[in-house]
């Protein structure tokens, strides 16, 4: 079965993100537990927890289904040192957020070198902040979502996903998002059946089935391997409505959140109707 959701608000709470998400007539979604944009943030208060966790009850909402996002200021793989602990600090609190919603996944772009250090030093230094992160949390997979490549983000090909994996310690803590839209800007094409089953026995060679734990269901308004990422609404960008088709009905992606970040939010419920319409 397919879970299909968005990246939902959650203004005023976290509470309010599973109503979002059901609204939508979603079975997934994914949202922010603290401003995206801000070092600190507030702790979250028991009674936002409590109602967070009943809403996601009497709406039908599973831990397995739910892929929260955090900050985009993170970088795991920071070539200094202050930078570095300030990323590592706010991630552990993202984790532990995680913790304390009773989910059990967590996003998170993998990080850059800023060009200031070699690209194996920098993967290294994401594994570490990743094994440090989960030695202080329990329960909470630390998810690595693949990256168009933009600058000098890491993450972009699968191999590069694949050496953090082999330097985490803890293989049942850590896992993988695809997302379509950085996969096709990062070069991998999924336009056409034979592209689609070669970039994903790729990613079977290089990362592992195993170790993935949710989705980005993202149309790319840019070229393929032109490593910028900007995301388009379904069908209308470069990828085209049949990559979508062949994921629907792929049981490899079964079970695990599928999440739209296309950038017309007024029609999410028309993409989630369309996904399982196809
Ligand atoms: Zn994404
Ligand atoms: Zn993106």
């Amino acid at each position: 079965m397919k879970y299909i959701g968005a990246h939902v608000s959650a203004s005023g709470g976290v509470e309010n993100a599973p109503l979002n998400a059901h609204e939508l007539g979603a079975k997934a979604f994914a949202l922010f537990t603290r401003n995206q944009r801000q070092w600190k943030s507030s702790p979250l208060t028991a009674n936002s927890i409590r109602q967070f966790r009943e809403n996601c009850e009497t709406y039908g909402f599973k831990p397995a289904h739910i892929l929260p996002h955090d900050s985009y200021l993170i970088n795991l793989g920071h070539p200094e040192q202050e930078g570095l602990d300030k990323s590592r600090e706010a991630f552990l609190d993202e984790m532990s957020r995680c913790e304390q919603l009773g989910l059990d996944r967590l996003n998170f772009h993998p990080g850059g070198s800023l060009a200031k250090i070699g690209d194996e030093e920098c993967l290294l230094r994401i594994a570490e902040s990743i094994n440090i992160t989960l030695d202080k949390t329990h329960g909470v997979i630390a998810v690595i979502e693949n990256t168009a490549g933009q600058g000098s983000n890491l993450g972009f090909k699968f191999e590069q996903i694949g050496f953090i994996i082999d330097h985490v310690k803890d293989k049942s803590r850590v896992g993988v998002c695809i997302d379509t839209c950085h996969s096709f800007a990062a070069g991998y094409d999924l336009t056409s059946d034979e592209a689609f089953t070669a970039t994903f026995r790729n990613f079977e060679t290089a990362v592992g089935f195993q170790f993935l734990k949710g989705m980005h269901i993202n149309d790319s308004k840019k070229g393929l391997g032109s490593r910028v990422d900007r995301h388009e609404s379904l069908g209308k960008g470069t990828l085209g409505l049949e990559v979508f088709k062949r994921l629907m009905h792929d049981p490899r992606f079964d079970d695990i959140p599928l999440i739209l970040e296309t950038p017309d939010d007024t029609i999410w419920k028309e993409e989630i109707q369309l996904l399982y319409s196809l």
